[in-house]
């Protein structure tokens, strides 16, 4: 917190609007508008889950249509596809971004032509752990076969593909500022629009699409998604900080790529080029159990036994138990990562001791 968060919510509670909506949601709304620049503009919603579901409703997803989604990631970039009733296609990563591999996309877009004899309704691409997916091919590949591509950049906030934000490139973009996300308004989420006129019709969805009558007329089903003007003071207070935040995550993700540099074995996930600018939401390690004699199970069970959280990079959709019948287009590399590696402690409140204590503890598991 940067301490601004309470005036915001005071202001809220002495004004009396304490309702989803009001002066602190319109105030968050301009400010994510100016950081994300190209003109965009941002609906401030309940939730990054709400924001994905409502850029589907958008893209006219429905029943029985086909949606293509990044495969590794969290689970709330493809259930939104299933609340609609529509059928997600999962694909693969590459190895470089470690997200949706452009050529494996195009792959399963012609294969599912060919299947259904239909297009698939939308593309979700998501930036995992921060890191830009080639959102300039992603996109061309969407144009070339008149696919809109949604862009999930909940983890991504901050991070950059050749100077532009994350979540400005797609159709819509998403934002999350759950509790654990770059800033946080206690749990919210955002939807970035092309457009007013779209930005509008999100709003229309997000406020159980209310027909403009004196009376309440409903001709569409809609969605109870605002963001509370409470919650949106937290956000307006949190981005006084997020600037601060990022450099924090891209500084620690530095620290651990410095100590683990001359480790043979422990590979730091990195920009894999100068077009690509991570916010390093979580820093990523991959552990080579032939050149370390250890793997990242048992490193994961060291930490904790030493109080310090890491976790599994994350399980794909395409080996969820849930998304077992979906159709998959994997080349392993997801499957491979989820084996290997971990996500190490990266939040503001982890200072350079922390992280040094990480990076000694877990060389300890190392074999000389
Ligand atoms: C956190 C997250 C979301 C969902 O955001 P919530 O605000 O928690 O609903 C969506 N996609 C990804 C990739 C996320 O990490």
């Amino acid at each position: 917190m940067s301490g601004e968060e309470q005036k915001y919510i005071q202001e809220a509670f002495d004004t009396h609007w304490v309702a989803p909506l009001g002066p602190n949601v319109d105030a968050f709304e301009k400010a994510l508008e100016q950081y994300e620049g190209q003109g965009r503009h941002v609906a401030a919603l309940s939730s990054g889950t709400a924001a994905v579901h409502l850029g589907l409703v958008l893209l006219g997803v429905e029943r029985g249509d086909e949606v293509i989604c990044q495969s590794w990631t969290f689970a709330a970039s493809t259930n939104p596809i299933v609340y609609l009733g529509a059928v997600p296609v999962l694909v693969d990563s590459e190895s470089d971004t470690w997200n949706m591999s452009p050529e494996l996309l195009e792959v399963a877009i012609c294969e599912r032509m060919r299947m259904t004899g239909r297009r698939p309704k939308a593309i979700v691409a998501v930036h995992m752990y921060g890191m830009p997916a080639k959102m300039d091919e992603i996109c061309a590949i969407g144009a070339k076969y008149g696919i809109p591509v949604l862009e999930d950049a909940a983890e991504a906030m901050g991070s950059c593909l050749d100077g532009r934000n994350c979540g400005t490139f797609g159709a819509f973009g998403v934002l999350s500022f759950n509790g654990n996300k770059m800033i946080t308004t206690s749990g919210g989420g955002a939807l970035i629009c092309p457009t007013e006129e779209m930005k509008k019709k999100a709003l229309f969805y997000a406020t159980q699409a209310r027909e403009p009558f004196p009376y309440y007329q409903h001709e569409r089903i809609g969605y109870n998604y605002r963001m509370s003007n409470v919650c949106a003071g937290i956000g307006l207070g949190q981005m006084t900080v997020v600037d601060e935040h990022v450099a924090h995550h891209r500084k620690t993700a530095a620290f651990y790529a410095e100590r683990f540099g001359p480790v043979e074995g422990i590979d730091v996930h990195l920009n894999p080029s100068g077009r690509f600018d991570s916010n390093y939401w979580l820093s990523t390690i991959v552990i080579d159990g032939k050149k370390t004699g250890t793997d990242s199970e048992t490193v994961r069970r060291h930490l904790e036994s030493c109080n310090i959280e890491s976790r599994p990079l994350w399980k794909p959709m395409h080996l969820q138990p849930v998304y077992k019948d979906a159709p998959a287009y994997s080349a392993g590399v997801s499957e491979k990562l989820y084996d290997k590696g971990l996500c190490l402690p990266s939040g503001p409140c982890v200072d350079a001791e922390d992280a040094e204590r990480v990076v000694k503890e877990i060389m300890k598991c190392v074999k000389k």
